[in-house]
């Protein structure tokens, strides 16, 4: 109130100043991680409220930046996935995911961890042989395919139908599965999941967090959990952070669950840490 014309266009020019400065300083985070090595992989339990254990665990990328500290994924991805610098980010995050599994889970007679999710980009799947890049490092590693997820977004799924179904054929083969990451929250109706041969559907956590206020929001998500189990595919909760949200999944017949309530994404020791003490309850 009370500004001029002038004034608010001026304060407009120095939002978007500030806004480029800081995006340019993202870029060059990303581009020293890269070179340097620099990203840490975060993981978050995955847990079966069938077996009343963790089963799995989510590969999360994460940049701590000397001057900028951590910088969010949700910042950082889609400025690297314009750039292509995805490729790099991905790789890395694969590597050290199976260095970890390798080190820590399948020497440790696997904690009751059966699976890593590992989180693939739209342009992973337009610009790579994902069969190609993936399969050396499992070798090297000795990980057996199967133990391997990867998690692609509707957005990638209808945005490349071809590339897609050719990723799951070629990748399938040898093992590895794949999970339809953010489900509900595009514009994609379950239609598709009969195109697509995934083997697990994670539910976005927009809509289980409306679910817990909005009656029209939980009358969607019953009918897509409802939906999901009719077809045989399992399913995996995003968001729970609390014990009564995990009870009402409970209740809707849900089997598995990602959310603080069952863990945090924490690094490597930690989260072996946290695993160990977990399970032995
Ligand atoms: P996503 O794949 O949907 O991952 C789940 C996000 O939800 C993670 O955020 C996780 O920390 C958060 N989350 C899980 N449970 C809860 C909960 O109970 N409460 C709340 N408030 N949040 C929860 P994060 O780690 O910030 O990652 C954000 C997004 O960045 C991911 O969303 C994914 O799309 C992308 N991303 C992360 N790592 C990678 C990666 O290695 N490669 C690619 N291509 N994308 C990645
Ligand atoms: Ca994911
Ligand atoms: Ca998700
Ligand atoms: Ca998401």
């Amino acid at each position: 109130a009370g500004k001029s014309g002038a004034q608010v266009i001026v304060e407009a020019d120095a939002d978007m100043i500030a806004q480029y400065r800081r995006r340019r300083k993202v870029e060059i985070a990303v581009a020293r991680a890269i070179r340097e090595k620099g990203f840490l992989v975060y993981y978050q339990p995955v847990y079966s409220l069938k077996e009343r254990q963790i089963v799995s665990l989510e590969a999360l990328v994460r940049l701590k930046d000397p001057e900028l500290g951590f910088i969010p994924p949700e910042e950082f991805i889609p400025l690297a996935e314009r750039d292509g610098n995805i490729i790099h980010i991905g790789e890395q995050v694969l590597e050290q995911c199976c260095r970890f599994l390798s080190k820590h889970v399948l020497s440790n007679g696997s904690l009751g961890i059966r699976t890593i999710h590992v989180n693939i980009s739209m342009v992973q799947c337009l610009r790579q042989n994902l069969t190609e890049t993936i399969r050396p490092v499992l070798e090297s590693y000795h990980i057996p395919p199967s133990m391997l997820t990867l998690e692609v977004t509707e957005r990638t799924a209808i945005g490349a139908p071809e590339r897609m179904l050719w990723h799951m054929h070629e990748l399938g083969k040898m093992g590895v599965s794949f999970a339809l990451d953010d489900y509900g929250s595009g514009n994609a109706n379950c239609s598709y999941l009969i195109h697509f041969p995934f083997q697990e559907i994670k539910i976005d956590k927009e809509i289980v967090w409306a679910s817990f206020h909005d009656k029209a929001a939980r009358i969607v998500l019953e009918n897509e959990i409802h939906t999901i189990k009719q077809l045989g595919i399992p399913l995996i909760i995003e968001g729970i952070e609390e014990r009564e949200q995990s009870e009402a999944m409970e209740q809707l017949g849900v089997e598995c669950i990602q959310g603080y309530y069952y863990g945090r994404p924490l690094p490597e020791q930690e989260c072996l840490r946290y695993i160990r003490t977990f399970q032995e309850k």
